[in-house]
């Protein structure tokens, strides 16, 4: 079994921005359980700043069985990146037409001035040919660059009503990445 995260990615702050919501969600996190701090760490088999808290299971309902060892924490990163789905990868589709919207090559063309330049590109799709910023493709398989991520390494998949709360908690524009290595 490789390694999987689930990674909330919100695409529109500032960097300073970036840095104080990461405060506000960490407290978030902590005061409602979901994570506690990883006492623990341990380069390989415990990396992460927070481990899965007694209340997991409000973010993800099969987390409890799911996040005892391994490698299971979850970070708050305040850094520009980007985050990929690596294996997962797949081109993302249109929200007008819900076809792939962009090939691979030209997709990774866009991630020297957005992640450099904080230039997010309008793509026109290749099927319908009308206009999306490259944060509001859609697929979960696809790329994000933001300031601010919420990464739980080795998770199940999140509770839908969890990750809109945090979402909105993290910013407008949070959008979701699931990487497979
Ligand atoms: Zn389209």
């Amino acid at each position: 079994m490789g390694e999987h995260a689930v990674k909330l990615v919100e695409i529109s702050l500032t960097a300073a921005e970036a840095r104080s919501r990461a405060v506000a969600v960490t407290s978030w996190l902590l005061d409602r359980e979901v994570i506690v701090p990883n006492t623990a760490r341990d380069e390989v088999m415990a990396p992460s700043e927070f481990r899965a808290g007694p209340r997991c299971s409000d973010a993800a309902l099969e987390a409890e069985r799911w996040v005892g060892g391994g490698h299971t924490g979850v970070d708050v990163v305040a850094q520009r990146v980007v985050h990929h789905a690596i294996a997962n990868y797949e081109p993302p589709t249109c929200p007008h037409c819900s076809a792939a919207a962009i090939d691979f090559d030209d997709h990774h063309a866009l991630i020297e001035p957005w992640l450099h330049d904080r230039v997010e590109a309008s793509v026109l799709c290749v099927t319908c040919g009308r206009s999306t910023l490259a944060g509001d493709l859609e697929g979960r398989w696809s790329f994000q660059i933001g300031d601010l991520a919420v990464v739980f390494h080795n998770w199940p998949p999140l509770a839908d009503g969890f990750v809109a709360e945090l979402g909105a908690l993290m910013g407008p524009r949070t959008r979701m990445v699931v990487e497979h290595l």
